[in-house]
């Protein structure tokens, strides 16, 4: 078979500068950056999840591609198994061909999404494989799942190439973005990306006939034990410099890792209350649109990347 090409579509990665690090790290001639991710195609997991929003899931499911490591370092990270920067474990290079190979299979079981997860230090990868599908007459619509640490012009590359974005949206409070995910500009950074993200897509979330996205932006944003004034403050941003049509996923399934384990404030999970207050603001803020989760959700949210299903049947 013949290899697909990809080093034009991987030139980024000559002096990278695609996410917020702006590390300038020469990934095509080995060096690593912040992310210590290189010029291969580095992948945790391909699989078929069902435990997305509704509209992201369906009764087909959605075919997730992890990509390995990160370019944010929460100390509380749920993926930490495949996202650490340094001695991540499970994690394979793969030629561009072998992860084409392993996305039609899942694709060929019939569902029609394609998720790329934590993606904003795999972009110019993540572009070829897109490329690489549809010269095979696949085109799977497009989920973009980040943490929300990208740059304006990386996204605006990906204007015509993304149908869904999936942003989380950390922190307003920069000290804790600083003390929890090691960046203290991640307010400023991702409030900019997610304002990028709106500008292409609006608030209107288009779906087909079957009730799955087609296009649009759906913010998710997950609420940390002690922590509900941020919240308070991403939700405040969105409802002032975007809009309260916005699709708001609001996260209650914060569950404590073995890593923050006594931690002060991250040792515990979250309590109803402090949950209710941030949905309370979400309605007092006049949002509408979007998911809230059922509080005792949380231990169902552990995945497992050492089991070939990470996520159980979800
Ligand atoms: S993707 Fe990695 S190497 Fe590139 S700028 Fe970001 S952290 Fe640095």
């Amino acid at each position: 078979m013949e290899q697909i090409r990809d080093s034009e579509i991987l030139e980024d990665l000559a002096e990278c500068r695609i996410c917020p690090h702006r590390c300038e790290a020469k990934r095509l001639d080995g060096q690593t950056g912040y992310c210590n991710s290189g010029r291969s195609y580095q992948v945790s997991s391909v699989g078929l999840h069902f435990g997305e929003e509704p509209v992201l899931s369906g009764a087909d499911g959605i075919c997730n591609v992890f990509f390995s490591r990160c370019n944010l370092s929460c100390v509380f990270c749920q993926n930490h198994q495949i996202s650490a920067r340094r001695n991540c474990a499970l994690e394979e290079m793969l030629t561009l061909d072998k992860v084409v190979g392993r996305i039609e299979q899942e694709l060929d079981k019939g569902t029609d999404l394609l998720g790329f997860v934590s993606p904003s230090h795999f972009i110019p990868q993540t572009k070829a494989i897109i490329r690489a599908l549809h010269e095979k007459g696949r085109h799977p619509r497009i989920i973009y799942n980040t943490n929300g640490y990208d740059t304006v012009d990386s996204l605006k590359s990906l204007e015509n190439t993304v149908d869904v974005y999936l942003p989380d949206f950390k922190y307003m409070d920069k000290a804790l973005a600083k003390e929890y995910s090691g960046v203290g500009d991640y307010p400023q950074f991702a409030g900019a990306a997610i304002k990028e993200m709106y500008s292409q897509k609006g608030s209107r979330l288009w779906l087909d006939e079957k009730g799955k996205a087609e296009s649009g932006l759906i913010i998710r944003h997950l609420v940390l034990p002690g922590h509900v004034e941020n919240s308070l403050k991403v939700l405040d941003f969105i409802a002032n410099e975007l809009s309260v049509s916005v699709h708001i996923s609001l996260m209650s399934q914060y569950n404590p890792t073995p890593k923050v384990a006594g931690h002060p404030k991250l040792g515990r999970k979250l309590q109803v209350e402090e949950y209710q207050q941030v949905v309370d603001h979400f309605y007092e803020l006049g949002f509408s649109k979007g998911w809230v989760q059922e509080l005792e959700s949380s231990d169902r949210y552990n995945p497992d990347f050492e089991k070939e299903k990470p996520f159980g049947d979800r």
